[in-house]
């Protein structure tokens, strides 16, 4: 994909093993001591094996009693993804908008969002009643077509025509938002999304997007 340098354009990425190397609910299981069962239930969602919503509701369950210290305790160990800075600061430069849409949850994603610069980011909110998790989530669950709303609601906002977004995932539930973008690309990804997406980056770096949209990596 080429993008002429005066046209705006939306790049929206996953955040789970997309913007940073980990599955946030997983490092918040390992609090709660379910983590075995939390990552095979990940790795089943992301396969595309099980209904998102139903799964997250269900792992989330096993978080209920964490004290709400945890959000920090796990922000301290989330990885972003090598290559990030220099993907959005390219992204940037070029005049586009970058989004992050996350089945994970925002008292994580929040202040990853205000470091990284992101422009947009949308994502599950967890309850806490009396500083302790009550293992609901809060409102509608961010789930696949959730993700594809965002990316659409992004694109509108901004004035920018779909062909000129680009969804970048890893698992089944990103499958929508790619579909719904101009430009779909797996990374590091789950085999169903790499053959459902127009472009597959194996290397795990996320400045390898910036070839891809015409930018100089
Ligand atoms: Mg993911």
């Amino acid at each position: 994909m080429i993008l002429s340098s005066a046209s705006t354009f939306l790049v929206v990425l996953d955040a789970d093993s997309t913007l940073i190397q980990d599955e946030v609910i997983e490092l918040l299981a390992d609090a709660a001591g379910s983590r075995e069962l939390v990552a095979d239930v990940t790795e089943r969602a992301m396969r595309g094996e099980l209904d998102f919503a139903d799964s997250l509701r269900e792992r989330v369950l096993t978080l209920a009693g964490l004290p709400d210290t945890v959000f920090a305790e796990v922000g301290r160990r989330i990885r972003p993804t090598e290559g990030v800075h220099e993907l959005i600061a390219g992204i940037h430069a070029a005049g586009g908008v970058v989004g992050v849409v996350s089945g994970g949850f925002h008292e994580l994603l929040d202040p990853l969002a205000a470091d990284l610069g992101l422009d947009h980011w949308r994502a599950n909110r967890l309850e806490v009643e009396g500083g302790y998790l009550t293992g609901r989530v809060l409102g509608p669950i961010i789930d696949a077509e959730a993700k594809a709303v965002a990316l659409r609601e992004w694109a509108a906002q901004r004035r920018i025509i779909l062909s000129q977004t680009i969804a970048v995932g890893d698992g089944a539930n990103d499958l929508r938002m790619m579909d719904a973008a101009g430009l779909a690309v797996a990374f590091n990804a789950k085999p169903r999304v790499k053959r459902e997406a127009d472009l597959v980056i194996e290397n795990c770096n996320l400045s390898q997007v910036l070839p891809l949209l015409g930018l100089r990596g």
